[in-house]
């Protein structure tokens, strides 16, 4: 593997625009980026290192590209510096490789606010990040989409080849079967539980949403309704938008503040990241520093609650299935058994183990539409590893690996789907109540 020893070459230059650089996110987490001892143990965690053989484009090229920033070395607005951070996952594979415990989700972050500022993103991820910030526009955007979905359309049109039909069979792998008709039994109430209902998990998902309710249910979580509350902001602060991922912060924490709710359950793996991390996201807010942390502690990923739970066991589903883990909740929420829990109450599931599971599949938000090369590349190496197990299903419980996964299973055309774990243990419990 070819590697390149020094990120960059500017390192030198008399002049730099970012002399003040001081005021920068970047530079107020300079204290992250010192803790990188550039052993490198990282390099093999990271997919986009291991599919471009870029040191640049590995953590710890990044880091020293980001400490070049802060020490005036090389020009924030340098185009390289662009180029290699956005080709960045953000999956943070790279933390759990870590022995120094680099943060280098927050410092990411902190990159790229600091460049957005300097230099706009790209029109197609600020037209994305404006949709997701506007409830009602973004119900339109997934009215056209489920239009396009159960008429057909998209279908036909993820034949177009590469980029260009890639987004369509994203949106024809949502594509369900009638939801199981069943209603769970009255259990002991262990909790009361507001569910986030997501962007893209409400719009396309639907059915995920009320068998996340469902089984929810089953394992005795009472339900509460949450209005008013909103996209959870990961996509915008891993672009880079950080006062708009402030601004959705704070009206999701009024919101599940008046649920009244013990706890706040999401069954997406990116949001329930990014609510944990509310607390951080609000530290420099007095007015709402606390109130933010208080709402990061109630947050659970659905499967941390069912597990907590038991769960219940349900009917056999006699099927071979692979699991793979979605990065934000192995790597940033460092859960890995939840899930499997999950799947493990359903008898007679036959689970194929899936080599490098751990892995990003190349979705990482709206990444797979902004540079789809680099995406595709991940996806590849994924869908290998998928194609080894031969098995018909992919559990994982995140909508952007749901849809990246389940696009190339589609493009591939073997039949095979990807699905949520929740989805797989509603349908064994209708069965048991059948
Ligand atoms: S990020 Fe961590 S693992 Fe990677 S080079 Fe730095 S210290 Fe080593
Ligand atoms: S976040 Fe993922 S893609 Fe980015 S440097 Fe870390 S391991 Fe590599």
């Amino acid at each position: 593997m070819s590697t390149v020893a020094t990120p960059l070459s500017h390192a030198g230059a008399s002049e730099h625009p970012c002399a003040a650089a001081g005021a920068t996110p970047l530079e107020r987490a300079r204290v992250g980026l010192d803790s990188c001892v550039h052993c490198g143990f990282c390099l093999q965690a990271c997919p986009t290192y291991l599919s471009l053989e870029d040191e640049n484009d590995s953590p710890r090229g990044r880091l020293v590209l980001m400490r070049a920033v802060v020490d005036g070395r090389v020009a924030l607005d340098d185009p390289d510096v662009a180029t290699h951070l956005s080709r960045c996952l953000g999956c943070r594979g790279c933390e759990s490789a870590c022995p120094s415990g680099v943060p280098y989700g927050h410092l990411l972050e902190a990159a790229r606010e600091t460049l957005a500022a300097k230099k706009p993103l790209p029109l197609l991820a600020r037209a994305i990040l404006w949709v997701f910030a506007r409830p009602g526009v973004l119900r339109v955007a997934l009215w056209f989409g489920r239009m396009a979905r159960d008429t057909g359309i998209a279908g036909e049109l993820a034949r177009l080849p590469g980029a260009l039909g890639f987004p369509f069979a994203m949106l024809a792998s949502t594509a369900r079967a009638a939801a199981p008709d069943w209603t769970p039994r009255a259990a002991r109430t262990r909790a009361t539980v507001a569910t986030l209902d997501g962007c893209v998990m409400e719009g396309l998902f639907t059915g995920v949403n009320r068998a996340t309710e469902r089984v929810l249910a089953a394992n005795g979580y009472s339900l509460c309704a949450a209005p008013g509350q909103q996209c959870c902001g990961a996509l915008h602060i891993h672009a880079g938008d950080a006062a708009t991922a402030r601004e959705l912060a704070r009206a999701n924490i009024a919101a599940f503040e008046a649920s009244g709710a013990t706890f706040v359950a999401t069954n997406s793996a990116g949001c329930g990241a990014m609510m944990k991390e509310y607390g951080q996201l609000l530290a420099s807010e007095p007015a709402w520093r606390d109130r933010a942390r208080a709402f990061s502690t109630k947050v659970r990923d659905a499967s941390e609650l069912l597990a907590e739970a038991g769960p219940v066991i349900g009917a056999p589903l006699p099927r071979r299935i692979t699991y793979d883990a979605p990065c934000h909740l192995e790597h940033a929420q460092k859960l890995s058994a939840p899930p499997l829990q999950v799947l493990a109450a359903i008898p007679s599931l036959e689970h194929v183990p899936l080599d490098d599971r751990e892995q990003c599949c190349g979705s990482a938000g709206i990444f797979n539409l902004i540079e789809p090369d680099v995406s595709e590349r991940v996806l590849a190496a994924k869908m290998r590893c998928i194609s080894a197990t031969n098995a018909p299903v992919v559990a994982t419980g995140n909508p952007g690996c749901l849809m990246q996964i389940g696009a190339g299973l589609w493009r591939e055309g073997r039949g095979a789907v990807a699905r949520h774990p929740i989805e797989l243990l509603d349908e064994s419990y209708a069965k048991r109540e059948g």
